[in-house]
């Protein structure tokens, strides 16, 4: 089992570091809030993959980025294909936004139908590395689904912790993979601490966002398919809908090896969105709060994929932004219900409320003049349309969409289109 291309494990807060085989999830000296980031050594990743080598892979997965992930060479990985998702030019969104480009990068077409497969892909490798006999995590419910939908394609014992209030679909997905569920009489912040306790209780193998350090290492998969998808000529801005953070460090983080490759010169600014109601990055970007003394707020939103009270992530979340020459963003409820129908008609990418919220950012950034005429964007939808089909029915009727009632004779239907 060769790592040797990971050179430590490094305290998002101390920058302590810690050799790869000896580090638990977290800095000890900083406990769960001690997140840790995986480094590399480039040189040698450099010797092993390249823009040329990956032009004539036949991966069609996120594991064609093999040698720049925490993986052993010859490490299974689940059969459910993962990763390499579209990146679809949309030219009309970009008229009417008044930019040079736009590209979705539809993540809705994962095999459970969110971003969230391709850091529980990552988990269940580093799970039966540790030869551990039970998985868990907690999740706003696409997380969960995600490690559900890739335990059953190995057979992997493993227990969920969601809030009770999760949408319908992504607690019907838990259940048809044949998870042990625990719906939580709480919000995402309690189902995550009890799954916590648990996980230490029980000795089982823990993917929460924002404690095991893999995760992101998973989800940067995404920013490296965007750099690849676009031939290595870098966007001028990513919109990221931004929850505990994690996914935006993910795809700072596929810039940031990308850049110590020399497979891109410069980094896209990378936009943060946040719901209104949850919108802690948001107000600790323009006030400039400490991100370790910042108390956690009340997180009420329709995107219920981004809603925390604290965001686990922050750190890196915060990195992502401030070391891109980005921003955080927010958008109001009614915003994101609004970009849902907008994005589906403009590109035919039909995503849950909080893939929509990155293009609401971007609708946003465009009209405080964030983007301009001669910017390349790319929106990262990061999960389905029929996640959440309460909302989207919302949102359709917000617009005044209404289908034709009728007979079924062709008079009916003339009658109706008059
Ligand atoms: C999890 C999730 C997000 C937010 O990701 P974080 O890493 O929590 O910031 C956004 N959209 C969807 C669909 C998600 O499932
Ligand atoms: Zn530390």
């Amino acid at each position: 089992m060769s790592l040797d291309h990971v050179t430590a494990l490094v305290c998002v807060i101390c920058d302590k570091s810690y050799p790869p085989t000896e580090a638990g999830y977290v800095c000890p000296d900083h406990g769960n809030e001690g997140i840790l980031d995986v480094r590399y050594d480039y040189e040698l990743i450099g010797s092993r993959i390249t823009p040329q080598s990956l032009a004539e892979s036949h991966d069609t997965t996120m594991w064609r980025y093999r040698p720049l992930l925490p993986v052993a060479p010859d490490a299974p990985v689940p059969p459910l294909t993962v990763g390499w998702t579209p990146t679809y030019e949309a030219p009309r969104l970009a008229a009417d936004l008044g930019v040079a480009h736009v590209w979705v990068k539809d993540e809705g077409r994962q095999p459970t139908a969110s971003l969230k497969d391709r850091a529980s892909a990552m988990a269940l490798v580093k799970a039966a590395e540790a030869g551990a006999e039970v998985v868990t995590t907690a999740s706003t419910g696409n997380a969960a689904a995600a490690l559900s939908g890739l335990s059953a394609s190995v057979g992997q014992k493993n227990v969920i912790f969601v809030p009770e209030t999760a949408p319908e679909a992504k607690v019907t997905q838990l259940l048809a993979y044949g998870s042990t569920v625990a719906l939580v009489k709480g919000n995402y912040d309690a189902a995550f601490e009890l799954c916590m306790e648990a996980a230490a209780e029980f000795g089982w193998y823990n993917r929460n966002t924002g404690f095991n350090p893999y995760m992101t290492e998973g989800k940067k998969t995404a920013g490296l398919e965007i750099l690849e998808q676009l031939g290595w000529d870098p966007p001028d801005a990513i919109f990221v809908s931004v929850g505990d953070g994690s996914i935006i460090g993910g795809v700072h983080k596929a810039m940031k090896d990308a850049l110590a490759l020399g497979w891109i010169e410069r980094s896209p600014r990378i936009y943060g969105v946040q719901a209104a109601g949850s919108d802690y990055m948001a107000q600790a970007f323009e006030t400039g709060e400490d991100l370790l003394t910042k108390a956690p707020i009340d997180a009420v939103t329709v995107a219920d994929s981004i809603s925390a009270d604290l965001p686990r992530d922050r750190i890196k979340a915060m990195a992502a932004v401030t070391e891109t020459s980005g921003a955080y963003i927010r958008v109001t409820d009614d915003e994101i219900l609004a970009a849902l129908p907008v994005l589906a008609r403009g590109s035919g990418v039909f995503a849950e409320p909080a893939g929509a919220a990155g293009y609401a950012g971007l609708v946003a950034a465009a009209d405080q003049g964030l983007v301009g005429p001669s910017d390349r964007v790319v929106v990262l939808s990061t999960g389905n349309g029929l996640k959440d089909i309460a909302s989207a029915m919302k949102a359709v009727t917000a617009v005044g969409t209404q289908p034709m009632h009728i007979l079924p004779t062709l008079d009916s239907l003339k009658d109706a289109m008059k």
